[in-house]
């Protein structure tokens, strides 16, 4: 009897249901042997907006496959985070991005690296400590590494959220509020958070300069970061209109296609040396 109803459970389910579950079940068990040896990191110039100069390098993971394609992250972080392999994988970021920022200084580029957080990973580990433990294994100084938060990871629990940032603030840990503009925030709440940067949502970015709506957005997102004392910066600046809007307006920094795409760290340090003379 009881397998008769087992039988009607599996039948309840559509193939396409059963069929994405053993695809995202397959794509978690090549994810979970995949850390330490196939991800790697890119990284991303954030640039002055006055002058187009970096101010630090945001890392992005990629993981390349045999064929030379990437999965790229909006198809592997989410199932990390209903996993759990977030732990582990962003484990890996850190000790990699602080591994890069020690390059990168020693290259002469003394830029700091953020490293994004997701919302599972900010309150399941013991995000201080990894930080601490990575940033004295590679020799780090104060402020080289970076976390970049989302509004649900703020919000969902804002008292532990709160804690925890003060801890990466005494660490010279900076911290920006990512994608800003696409979540629920509370403002009340946000403003008494220990948040150093928001990051403009590159939606709003998109047609700055010519759609009416996006501009009285981004004015808003402008003043409200930087009444709360914060340094604002754009994402997705893909063209020099973008970038001109935004610095007249009295954006601090830029980030996006315009100013150069995600690359590996050799690839950025040439092009940082290639800008130098
Ligand atoms: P994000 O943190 O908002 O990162 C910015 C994304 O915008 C990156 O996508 C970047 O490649 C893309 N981008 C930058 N400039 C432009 C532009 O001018 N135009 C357009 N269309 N896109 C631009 P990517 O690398 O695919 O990453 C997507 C998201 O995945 C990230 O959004 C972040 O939320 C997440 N992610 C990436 N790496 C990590 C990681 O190490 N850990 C965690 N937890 N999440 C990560
Ligand atoms: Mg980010
Ligand atoms: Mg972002
Ligand atoms: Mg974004």
């Amino acid at each position: 009897h009881a397998a008769r109803d087992e039988g009607s459970v599996i039948a309840w389910f559509d193939n396409t249901v059963t069929s994405r579950l053993a695809e995202r079940l397959r794509l978690a068990g090549r994810i979970h042997s995949a850390i330490d040896s196939e991800f790697q990191l890119y990284f991303q110039p954030i640039c002055h907006a006055s002058d187009g100069t970096p101010a630090a390098l945001e890392a992005l993971l990629r993981w390349p496959q045999a064929d030379g394609s990437f999965i790229p992250p909006g198809e592997f972080i989410q199932l990390c985070e209903d996993t759990g392999l977030i732990l582990a994988l962003g484990r890996w970021v850190i000790r990699a991005a602080a591994q890069a920022q020690r390059q990168l200084a020693d290259a002469g580029w003394p830029l700091p690296i953020a490293v994004n957080v997701s919302a599972v990973q900010f309150f399941n580990s013991d995000l201080v400590a990894e930080f601490s433990r990575a940033s004295q294994e590679f020799g780090l100084a104060r402020g080289a590494l970076q976390v970049e938060l989302t509004e649900s990871s703020l919000m969902r629990k804002p008292a532990q959220a709160k804690q925890t940032m003060q801890r990466l603030h005494e660490q010279g840990i900076c911290i920006s509020l990512d994608d800003f503009g696409t979540g629920y925030s509370n403002m009340s709440y946000l403003q008494h958070l220990p948040l150093d940067i928001l990051k403009i949502d590159r939606s709003f970015v998109a047609d700055v300069e010519t759609n009416p709506r996006n501009a009285s957005i981004c004015r808003a997102l402008l003043s409200l970061g930087h009444s709360m004392g914060l340094t604002v910066i754009a994402e997705g600046v893909e063209t020099p209109g973008q970038h001109q809007w935004l610095a007249a307006h009295g954006c601090d920094q830029v980030q996006g296609f315009l100013l150069g795409r995600p690359a590996p760290l050799a690839q950025v340090i040439a092009r940082l040396e290639a800008v130098e003379v």
